[in-house]
């Protein structure tokens, strides 16, 4: 079994359990995710960005607000307040600007960035709630990346 968090159209967050990787992407792939919230049926993993610097030295990431544990991490976008999206916006812009996508390999990256055995930067991808909450464990600071509802493919 596989915990993945997971984010639909409206940028709901939510926590499901899988069988296996495999599962999820059959079940995602015959649009059989639904969100619990909303009921919309674009469903897909979310994304975690980016890492934050930790200890005495100055953050060269962009960063938003440091999260203490996945479960407080929960964000919902109301798409009818336009000072809400347009801040979400700017920091998916800065995120994406400013840090490097490493796509599922977040987490490992995260770790290598942490032990220094690779370059200091600000990175964003792809990591499962229970990678999450390992990094967290492990004092590493990262948070959530809400999705906008214009970004669905
Ligand atoms: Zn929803």
């Amino acid at each position: 079994m596989i915990l993945y968090r997971l984010a639909c159209d409206c940028g709901h967050e939510f926590e499901t359990w899988f069988q296996s990787g495999r599962a999820f992407d059959v079940l995602a792939a015959g649009g059989e995710l639904t969100c619990p919230l909303c009921g919309a049926s674009n469903v897909r993993k979310a994304l975690m960005a980016p890492r934050i610097a930790k200890g005495g030295g100055t953050p060269k990431t962009p960063s938003g607000a440091e999260i203490s544990r996945p479960d407080d991490t929960n964000i919902q976008i109301a798409s009818g307040n336009p000072e809400l999206v347009a801040a979400v916006r700017r920091l998916r812009q800065e995120v994406k600007e400013k840090a490097d996508y490493v796509g599922p390999k977040f987490a490992d990256e995260a770790r290598k960035i942490d032990a220094g055995d690779a370059p200091d930067r600000g990175i964003y991808g792809e990591a499962t709630a229970s990678e999450a909450r390992a990094l967290l464990d492990d004092g590493i600071a990262i948070l959530p990346l809400p999705r906008l509802p214009e970004e669905n493919n």
